[in-house]
């Protein structure tokens, strides 16, 4: 019980720590994105509705069962007795990509500007132009809009969650998720990355994009930077040929 409570207030910290970090990348504006990690024991904690994701301390943070029930949490440290808030209006997105995928422990959710500007614009970010996010990150793909806050998020990217680790959402922003908080925080960074890279080579006279032999090596390195296998039916790349119409 005691080791629970102490891995608990760890999970708890380390969520108040990653908010303060996506806020100062300018990911989290005003009360924007929501960040949840899963426990060992299936429970889910989350960032709670309305906050500033950068403002949050470890007792603000929200304790749900599997299927979103909201459970009494107080932790050491936490403003009094105060009960607890709601969870954050995309929860239901968080514990869809729960239930996809028995592997991921924490998702973040934010609006990192370019990358949500690709997302306004309807273009997903696949097409094959930077090594290293062919490798660590995979081809992020669009998911068709859908209301924020609504179960219907959580329906949007159920047929790419299983899919990849990155998904914008169209005329909203970007959900990540991985093995761990840092991993997901990590991917929404590479998100990011990838956005501002493909909008400046656009005005910088257009991408030239790799070939699909090139992507094929790249994918097949990743055993050594210790990479899992890519995930079945993973998103793919476009490459030079499929630009240029090339078979
Ligand atoms: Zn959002």
């Amino acid at each position: 019980m005691k080791a629970q409570v102490a891995t608990d207030l760890r999970h708890r910290r380390e969520i108040c720590a990653t908010g303060r970090a996506l806020r100062e990348l300018g990911f989290l504006p005003a009360a924007a994105g929501n960040l949840s990690v899963r426990l060992a024991d299936g429970r889910i904690l989350a960032t709670p509705s309305g906050a500033a994701k950068g403002e949050l301390t470890p007792g603000d943070l929200i304790l749900l069962w599997a299927d979103g029930a909201v459970l009494p949490s107080r932790v050491r440290g936490s403003r009094g007795n105060r009960r607890p808030g709601a969870p954050s209006s995309e929860i239901q997105m968080h514990l869809r990509i729960y239930s996809l995928r028995p592997d991921v422990r924490a998702v973040c959710h934010a609006h990192p500007p370019v990358a949500t500007g690709f997302a306004v614009a309807g273009r997903a970010l696949d097409r094959a132009a930077l090594g290293e996010t062919a490798i660590l990150l995979g081809a992020v793909p669009l998911a068709p809009y859908a209301a924020p806050g609504t179960a219907d998020v959580g329906e949007s990217i159920a047929p790419f969650a299983t899919r990849a680790n990155a998904v914008l959402l169209a005329n909203h922003g970007v959900v990540t998720f991985g093995e761990d908080l840092r991993t997901a925080a990590q991917r929404m960074e590479m998100v990011e990355h990838c956005a501002r890279v493909t909008l400046l080579a656009e005005l910088a006279g257009g991408a030239k994009l790799l070939t699909r032999a090139q992507v094929r090596t790249l994918l097949e390195s990743r055993p050594r930077y210790g990479l899992p296998p890519l995930l079945p039916g993973a998103i793919p790349w476009i490459a030079a040929e499929d630009e240029s119409g090339k078979q």
